[in-house]
């Protein structure tokens, strides 16, 4: 095969970065004369900066967002012997996170339109034991906090968001990270607000959950060299912090951004509907923030999705599946017993997406080259590409 040339690349952090780069260089430099990396002003000023944008009291940092929900749930006194309910479909912090804490994951299916947890689903898998739910507020929408909170009261369960994907994200007067009793987010470098390394935060409205969660990011030390409980060794760093601080104030510029860019994509695709190419739905309007834009290649298409992937990046545009393997087949977790089968919307879901390239500073000509590009290997009157439309029937 010829030398593949990116034209159009999945993410473009260097296009974020480049106009503010003197900001984050002043940022940096001011942790480097006042040195205090650990625990230093920069964090706890950027704890309360987050908290406040998404509409709650406390934010805690931590290492990554996996640590915010692993001490997260620790932190919200759930453990050993308890079971929280997840979706099948997220990344698989979510469910390390939750084992992390010594609590069983039950798994649920999701919606297959807007691929987020199922809550009818997750109502037949209540148990005595069932402590809380943790609604992954996945690719940037936020599960109804409406019906969340209808869910949590009925049964009698926490609400523990999974706000790693869905930074500012809003949804029926809410902020992700303002719905449940705490919520995780990450500041892995290509989320909507990311760090130059690692990074996440507990955010949260309970002053105890925030003080146990200081804690057991510190050793479990209530005081230095004071330990009431066995912690570990989870901070953000100071450095972090302060380049995460800088680049808040952007962040709803960047997200308004992202939802142009996804509701240019749902226009140019919507003639592609007939071919089989359906973008997962959005029932949240302008409060989502799109961390990820995802297309279904449904059944009707005379594309596999492989197929499609493979002549995109052909054709120069890099794409993602977000996630290729639902967590209960992957081979780390057989013991939990799950199957083939057991989660149907997840398995189908898994086998159909596919992540367009999705960054503020994404083009408008590029959106329409992209949805091009897609239109050419999967339109029925399509003739760009004689072999491609041979191949294509075969597999139909
Ligand atoms: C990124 C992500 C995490 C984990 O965050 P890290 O900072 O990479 O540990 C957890 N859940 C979801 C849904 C994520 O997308």
């Amino acid at each position: 095969m010829n030398k593949m040339i990116i034209r159009i690349p999945f993410v473009d952090l260097k296009l974020q970065h480049q106009p503010i780069q003197t900001q984050l260089q002043q940022a940096i430099h001011a942790v480097l004369e006042q040195g205090d990396f650990i625990l230093g002003q920069a964090l706890s000023d950027f704890e309360g900066a987050f908290a406040v944008a998404s509409g709650t009291e406390y934010g805690v940092g931590v290492a990554s967002g996996t640590d915010a929900i692993a001490l997260g749930l620790q932190a919200c006194n759930i453990g050993a012997g308890d079971e929280v309910i997840l979706p099948a479909n997220t990344f698989i912090a979510t469910l390390i996170g939750v084992l992390r804490a010594g609590a069983k994951p039950v798994l649920v299916d999701c919606d297959s339109q807007t691929a987020l947890i199922d809550l009818e689903a997750a109502t037949k898998s209540i148990t005595p034991k069932t402590k809380a739910i943790i609604p992954v507020h996945l690719y940037g929408q936020m599960v109804s906090p409406r019906q969340l909170l209808d869910f949590a009261d009925a049964y009698k369960l926490l609400v523990f968001e999974d706000a790693a994907q869905a930074h500012l994200a809003e949804r029926e007067g809410f902020h992700a990270g303002s719905v449940g009793i705490a919520a995780a987010f990450s500041f892995y470098p290509s989320k909507n607000l990311g760090a130059f390394g690692d990074g996440g935060m507990l955010l949260t409205r309970d002053s105890d959950v925030a003080q146990k969660m200081v804690r057991l990011r510190n050793y479990g030390a209530s005081q230095k060299y004071y330990h009431t409980e066995s912690g570990t060794n989870s901070r953000l760093d100071t450095m972090q912090a302060a380049v995460l601080h800088q680049k808040l104030p952007y962040l709803p510029q960047w997200n308004r951004d992202r939802l142009t860019i996804a509701q240019q994509y749902d226009m140019e695709l919507a003639p592609l509907a007939n071919a089989g190419i359906i973008p997962i739905q959005n029932q949240s309007d302008t409060g989502h923030v799109y961390h990820l834009y995802v297309i279904r290649v449904d059944d009707t298409c005379r594309t596999e999705r492989q197929q499609l992937q493979e002549k995109l990046t052909a054709a120069g545009i890099q794409t993602g599946i977000h996630y290729p393997i639902p967590c209960h087949l992957q081979p780390a977790f057989t013991s939990l017993g799950y199957q083939q089968g057991d989660f149907p919307q997840a398995e189908k879901l898994s086998k159909q997406i596919l992540s367009l390239p999705m960054y503020p500073g994404l083009s408008s000509s590029q959106v329409k080259e992209v949805v091009a590009a897609i239109a050419d290997v999967v339109s029925i009157g399509s003739h760009s590409d004689p072999s491609s439309a041979v191949v294509g029937s075969i597999a139909a």
